[in-house]
């Protein structure tokens, strides 16, 4: 263990003070996200439900001025335990999950990395169309386009 209970103490206050999402440092939390759909299991630091770009951007400037590694997670279903470790999670699910813009013509789609796979393509079923990977329907958009395509938030349909 690299931080002990005061320092995580520390760092939990320090970051609740500079995000409007809410932050999870208490240990039922911390249990709740030590866990993802491996075998591996490691108490994080806490867990943060960023509001908005700007959270994202106060935890990253945070992250790199005091040397506190920081961990995106979406559904948590990757199986080799990518979103488990001794960092501060980033729980993209709860707020970072807005369809933004469908453009049927051109056939793009803008989302937020939270968009759940299932959600979206029920959403262009009216349309005709689906976003075509093959992976769990609770997955997130981001988490499976960096996993299984190039890393890009403009879904081509
Ligand atoms: C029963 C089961 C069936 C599955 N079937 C398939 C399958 O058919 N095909 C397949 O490819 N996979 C499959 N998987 C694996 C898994 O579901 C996929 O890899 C899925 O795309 C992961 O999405 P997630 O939202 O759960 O990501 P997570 O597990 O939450 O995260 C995956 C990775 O992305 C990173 N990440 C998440 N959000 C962000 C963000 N906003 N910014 C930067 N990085 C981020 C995380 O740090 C982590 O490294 C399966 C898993 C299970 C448990």
């Amino acid at each position: 263990m690299r931080f002990n209970s005061d320092q995580i103490q520390k760092i939990g206050k320090e970051i609740s003070s500079k995000v409007d999402g809410k932050t999870l440092f208490d240990e039922f939390s911390r249990g709740r996200y030590s866990t993802d759909a491996s075998v591996y299991q490691i108490k994080p630091l806490g867990v943060v439900l960023p509001k908005d770009t700007n959270d994202v951007l106060s935890l990253m400037e945070y992250s790199q001025k005091n040397s506190v590694p920081i961990l995106a997670r979406g559904g948590g279903s990757s199986q080799c335990g990518q979103t488990v470790g001794e960092s501060v999670v980033l729980d993209y699910s709860k707020h970072q999950n807005k369809i933004l813009e469908l453009n049927v013509e051109e056939k793009y789609v803008w989302v937020q990395p939270g968009v759940v796979l299932d959600h979206l393509n029920a959403y262009l079923k009216p349309h005709g169309l689906w976003f075509p990977i093959s992976s769990l329907i609770i997955s997130n958009l981001l988490a499976s386009s960096l996993i299984l395509s190039p890393p890009t938030l403009t879904l081509k349909l």
